[in-house]
């Protein structure tokens, strides 16, 4: 499915998260593996494999990332996380696969994606944006010109990630938010459920609002 000029989002249906291919040249996220085949022929459907050579992690838990195996036996991707979720990705331990029935999955990672690394395609230039809170090393991508934030488990179209697994934490969430609710943001595509357009600045905000007017009743 299009969801902006030269993004397409598959996979996406319960467990798996929202798999997108920016401009036939990166992947986000890899989904568990379990309906590999069905997003395979999906990919295929929009972009050549053989230039995709990127496959960007946006964290650690075993929803986006328990295909990256098979995505690098496929494609020969480098895959790509933020310093602070490598170690979970690698060792599978903090991946939460126990929790989607698996057994944690080792995987080496090639590229540590730190805050401020562009990823650079034809059209698009995305920053990676360090957002912890729903785990340590959870990041967003945000291409500024074309105003797309691809927000992992951080945003989605109408709650925020939550904070209650292992190295999650609420007051890092709200500090990521706050930063993403300064960002000029017209599409917000979210590692699960709906894109959202529109109103997006407002929207985090919002949800800053809510989940720090909480402390005012514990
Ligand atoms: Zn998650």
């Amino acid at each position: 499915m299009k969801v902006c000029k030269g993004i397409e989002l598959v996979g996406g249906i319960d467990p798996e998260c929202n798999i997108y291919v920016v401009d036939g040249e990166f992947i986000v996220d890899a989904g568990t593996g379990l309906h590999f085949g069905t997003i395979k022929k999906e990919i295929e459907a929009v972009a050549e494999p053989d230039i995709l050579k990127l496959l960007i992690n946006t964290h650690c838990h075993f929803d986006h990332t328990g295909a990256n195996k098979k995505f690098r036996d496929w494609l020969k991707v480098s895959i790509g996380v933020h310093p602070a979720d490598k170690d979970a990705v690698e060792t599978g331990k903090g991946s939460l696969a126990e929790m989607f029935g698996h057994t944690p999955r080792i995987m080496t990672v090639d590229r540590v994606l730190r805050g401020g690394t562009l990823i650079n395609t034809k059209n698009f230039s995305f920053e990676v944006i360090p957002t912890p809170g729903h785990t340590p090393g959870s990041i967003c991508l945000y291409d500024k010109d074309k105003k797309i934030l691809i927000s992992g488990d951080t945003v989605f179209e109408n709650s925020v990630g939550r904070t209650d697994y292992p190295g999650g934490s609420k007051s890092e969430l709200v500090m990521s938010l706050k930063k993403l609710s300064e960002l000029n943001v017209e599409y917000l595509l979210p590692g699960h459920g709906s894109p959202k357009m529109g109103g997006i600045s407002f929207f985090i905000k919002q949800m800053v609002n809510f989940l720090t007017e909480d402390k005012k009743y514990i």
